[in-house]
């Protein structure tokens, strides 16, 4: 295939009509009565009706076996008209088996981009397509979502144009699976706006040249954060452990003026430990791998093997070599105006990070008191960070407390000082990562000039269920309740938009209010006190535990419609709450201590005060005087990670994170959304291959199949008076009178001729409106003519 050829090339988008002759004809489908009916390994199968009794209908399948199966269990299948539609709320017949087949029928065709209704399904090809070259920018440049083929860049051109026209600010949200395309998708917007946005260059020649190193710029934020923040996990090579909205600024002429990245959650335990053949972020594999003599030595590195944080020593990805990438990774942070010193400071906590793993306490005195008997690790650790060793030491072992109203010393178990080591690993390296984004934020906010208005990306972590769901699921769980909430309310606005304008009478739901109670479940601060705020009730409370946690859950929420709890868990922390997307089991085991994030704060106070400017820059906002603010629950020598707030509390991680969601929320709420939902069409990361029940579970999960069945309480079949018109005209023969009648009127004495339910359709201003499979019904009747 020529690459560049983009009429080649368009075979990729669209197909000729030809297909549809392919598979059921239209004659098959009416003279046999095609329909659906569930099967296990392919989700459902087509069949054709042979015998109606009472509920049990006799088919038979395509390899001519019969089967009986119930009535309630059969799907209507679509005319063949519709086969592979570009935009599945056009299916006459809506329902799951129709939207399973025709995305796998597209993507059997290399189609990955289908529409549904608000809706953009992408399909990981998981292969190279050549549609997204430039000459396929071109052909999506200024044109309306209707006249090209589905596309992520007809969502982001239309989005650009009407951030331009109406003023409004856009947003984007990519959500899916893990391995579903959410990144290369979000990274597809940016490559599109950075070509379409520079093309105003040419027009104004003198910022012509910053536009330009913006753009680059921009397009360099990714590979940074990728080698921070992305590792190879069981089910993708490149994963992101965090999710991040990129918004980007425009001028009144479409100009990129700037750019500001958010991200949330970031999987910090995944420095300390992998699950097998996983690993921890690139960026310790890319150094270790690639940096060479004068800076291995600066960063006092060892080989792979000698590092217990990376539990298997150099795992690698396949088709990436790490030390091309380390080069890489810092060329990108050059593009990006990091100074020499910063990034020797970054690796050089990157370094740190894996040395703390190498600090060995030992039990002494009864178990009573750990000791370091090597301090080689501890002495590097503090070369690096340019802290006092014997300090360093002494705040590990033996860490001053405050009991009462006094500041005492008190010795640490093993335990303790190891897994104030680990918290110490992970804060250092989430505090590295914050300081990236941040650094990376003021390069591209350089222009300091208020766009005038923007368009945000969000590339976030889909709804998740696991055999064992913990604190972290409910946080991205919870954001998926708010996304689509807003999801529903933006269908329910614009539907409503639609019938006012077209003067149609029909009941308002407004769908999103569906999902509030569950989002009270979570996040209600009192009245009663939601998941959260108990969980954070419970880290105040000395005497607290996991169990004592759960407990207060169950006592709380006992009769809550979205709470309840596992019939046959043994296990006492476990609860359940009912998503949208269904029931999940959480277990509440580690969630105070998850929720507390508690951190050494003798060691930060050595950190602050650092020789290196780096690393106290790192840790500015902590205190430098220990043991004042440590409270009761936190006396063991802990205080939380999270920053303070100004009065000085401490804010927990749940507090913290249902605070930056609010405030992603509050922005998204004010954009005009699109929503990309993409969809792993295996767990083998193999092109060509779809498992219907895999693919049938996230469209549960992700709304979609929601979405259609918000459809379908209204009117979803819409078609314009004049095509209604030409296409069934035939079925009411002789009413229309010859010679020029108005669009509307015609339609008016069809409908009167086909004595249609009433309630089955409405006739608008510009289109009627149909309910779901009444089309079905027409195109079955215009056959037998
Ligand atoms: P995670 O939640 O783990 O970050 P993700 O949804 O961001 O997952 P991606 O990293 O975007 O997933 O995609 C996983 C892999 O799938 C990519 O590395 C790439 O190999 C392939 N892939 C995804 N989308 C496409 C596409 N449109 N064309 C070709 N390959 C793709
Ligand atoms: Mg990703």
């Amino acid at each position: 295939m020529a690459a560049d050829s983009a009429s080649d090339d368009s075979k990729f988008l669209r197909q000729d009509d030809d297909f549809r002759n392919s598979g059921v004809g239209q004659a098959d489908w009416s003279a046999k009565k095609m329909v659906w009916i569930p099967s296990e390994k392919e989700g459902f199968e087509a069949a054709s009706i042979k015998e109606e009794k009472g509920d049990d209908v006799l088919v038979e399948l395509a390899n001519g076996r019969k089967a009986t199966v119930n009535k309630d269990d059969i799907q209507k299948m679509n005319p063949p008209k519709f086969s592979k539609v570009e935009d599945m709320a056009a299916l006459t017949c809506l329902n799951e088996a129709s939207v399973l087949h025709n995305l796998k029928e597209r993507y059997f065709s290399s189609l990955i981009y289908t529409y549904s209704g608000l809706f953009c399904v992408v399909v990981n090809p998981y292969k190279m397509l050549p549609i997204y070259s430039e000459k396929i920018i071109q052909i999506y440049k200024g044109k309306k979502r209707h006249e090209v083929p589905p596309h992520i860049y007809s969502i982001t051109d239309n989005a650009y144009r009407n951030m331009m026209q109406e003023r409004e600010d856009q947003s984007i949200l990519c959500t899916g699976e893990s391995g579903a395309g959410k990144t290369e998708n979000t990274k597809k917007v940016i490559q599109y706006l950075a070509v379409v946005a520079s093309s105003h260059k040419g027009s104004k020649k003198d910022t012509g040249a910053v536009s330009g190193e913006l753009e680059k710029q921009l397009l360099q934020a990714n590979p940074i954060l990728e080698a921070f923040g992305n590792a190879k996990t069981i089910k993708n090579d490149n994963s992101s452990r965090f999710g991040k909205f990129i918004k980007l600024n425009f001028d009144v002429t479409g100009f990129l003026v700037g750019a500001n990245i958010d991200t949330y959650l970031l999987e910090k335990s995944r420095c300390i430990r992998q699950a097998k053949i996983e690993r921890a972020f690139h960026i310790f594999y890319y150094m270790v791998a690639g940096a060479k003599d004068q800076l291995k030595e600066e960063l006092l590195l060892e080989d792979f093997g000698a590092y217990r944080f990376l539990v298997a020593g150099h795992v690698e990805v396949p088709g990436q070599e790490d030390d091309q990438m380390f080069i890489e990774t810092l060329e990108a942070m050059e593009i990006m105006g990091f100074s020499e010193d910063e990034r020797t400071g970054m690796m050089k906590v990157v370094s740190t990070v894996l040395q703390l793993g190498n600090i060995k306490f030992n039990k002494e005195r009864n178990n009573e008191q750990a000791t370091m008997p090597d301090n080689t690790a501890a002495q590097k650790v503090c070369h690096l960070q340019g802290i006092n060793v014997t300090d360093f030491t002494r705040s590990v072992l033996t860490p001053r407390i405050k009991v009462g109203r006094e500041v005492v010393q008190k010795a640490q178990t093993k335990e303790q000082a190891d897994f104030a080591i680990e918290a110490l690993a992970k804060a250092m390296y989430e505090r590295l990562f914050r300081w990236i984004l941040a650094r990376v934020n003021k390069t591209l906010d350089k222009a300091k000039r208020k766009g005038a208005s923007f368009l945000g990306i969000l590339d976030i972590a889909g709804f998740e269920i696991f055999e064992d769901n913990s604190f972290e699921q409910l946080c991205i769980n919870y954001t998926n309740e708010r996304l689509q909430q807003l999801f529903n309310h933006t269908m329910f606005i614009l539907e409503q938009e639609e019938y006012k304008r077209e003067g149609i009478d029909w009941a308002f739901i407004d769908f999103g209010l569906d999902l509030q109670p569950c989002i009270e479940l979570i996040e209600r601060p009192n009245n009663p006190p939601g998941i959260l705020a108990l969980l954070d009730e419970e880290c105040w409370f000395p005497k607290a535990t996991d169990l004592s946690f759960v407990e207060k859950l169950m006592n709380t929420h006992t009769s809550h419609c979205k709470f309840s709890k596992p019939k046959s868990l043994k296990d006492k922390t476990a609860f359940s709450v009912l998503h949208y997307a269904g029931k999940v089991d959480y277990n509440g085991a580690n969630w105070l201590t998850k929720n507390m994030d508690p951190l050494n704060d003798n060691v930060t106070a050595l950190l602050n005060n650092s020789s290196n400017p780096f690393i106290q820059d790192l840790w500015k906002d902590v205190d430098r005087v220990v043991g004042l603010e440590t409270i009761t629950k936190m006396s063991e020598s802990s205080a939380p990670s999270a920053t303070k707030s100004k009065k000085g509390m401490f804010r927990t991680v749940g507090q913290l994170y249902k605070e930056s969601l609010g405030k992603l929320m509050t922005t998204l709420n004010n954009t005009q959304p699109n929503f990309i939902r993409c969809i792993i069409p295996n767990h083998e990361k193999r092109a060509g291959k779809l498992d219907a029940n895999l693919v049938l579970e996230q469209l549960r999960c992700n709304g979609v199949l929601e979405g259609i069945r918000i459809c379908r309480q209204g009117f979803p079949n819409r078609i314009v008076f004049q095509e209604f018109r030409q296409r069934y005209e035939i079925l009411a023969a002789n009413c229309i009178p010859k010679g020029f009648m108005d669009g509307k009127q015609a339609c008016q004495l069809m409908m009167k001729h086909l004595d249609l339910d009433p309630n089955l359709f409405r006739i608008g201003q510009s289109k009627m409106f149909f309910r779901t499979g009444v089309l079905a019904q027409l195109e079955e009747e215009r056959d037998i003519k």
